[in-house]
């Protein structure tokens, strides 16, 4: 059996990755997921084991250290990291796992995984990443200069990505990713044994 995918998307802050990643998601429910760990506080609503497990700071060193956790990045203050045995599980057993991680999470899953395909979700322009991150209504103007300086740090370190999308339409931007999947699947290194077999 082939090894199922394992595809992060990553993208600033206002690229609409939630979103985006929440659409493909209702296309398509067979996707696995991999529920994150995190040193950062849960906010209301959020439920531990479901949206993250929630953990100490020393904990976490724990989990890296012990192998726990196959990658981990800083993210405003907080550590976020994904377990290494489920991820592993899921993949062997040829489940397909979508990930939201940063850009570090990204190239790090790439190295650890041949199956991993990494996607790079941009906001059409800067004019409309500020417009999205002003119409939330929920940043200071501080903050959101912040952010966007972020972000074009962010668009700078995307070099190592696999795939680009631009998301200037949340139907069209999950559609690119269904068939970034689908190419990604029809690729000849993906089916070597299959090949085989028929030889
Ligand atoms: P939030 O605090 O909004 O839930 O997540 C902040 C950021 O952390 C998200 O943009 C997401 O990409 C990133 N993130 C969540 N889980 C992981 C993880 O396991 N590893 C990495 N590298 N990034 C993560």
């Amino acid at each position: 059996m082939s090894k199922g995918l394992l595809i992060s998307v990553s993208g600033p802050s206002g690229s609409g990755k939630g979103s985006v990643l929440a659409k493909v998601k209702e296309g398509n429910n067979s996707f696995g997921t991999s529920v994150s760990v995190t040193t950062r506080a849960p906010r209301e609503g959020e439920v531990d084991g479901k949206d993250y497990y929630f953990k100490s700071k020393d904990e976490f060193v724990r989990m890296v250290e012990e192998g726990e956790i196959i990658e981990y990045d800083e993210f405003v203050g907080n550590l976020y990291g994904t377990p290494t045995i489920p991820l592993q599980e899921m993949s062997e057993s040829g489940t397909d796992v979508l990930l939201d991680l940063t850009i570090a999470g990204s190239m790090a899953l790439k190295e650890n995984f041949d199956q991993a395909v990494t996607i790079f979700l941009i906001p059409p322009s800067y004019e409309e990443l500020e417009n999205r991150l002003r119409g939330r209504g929920t940043e200071s103007d501080e903050d959101i200069k912040a952010r966007l300086a972020v972000a074009r740090d962010e668009i700078d370190r995307s070099g190592g990505f696999d795939y680009v999308v631009v998301n200037d339409d949340l139907d069209e931007a999950a559609a690119k990713i269904e068939a970034i999947i689908k190419a990604e699947k029809c690729r000849l290194v993906r089916n070597i044994e299959k090949l085989r077999e028929m030889t």
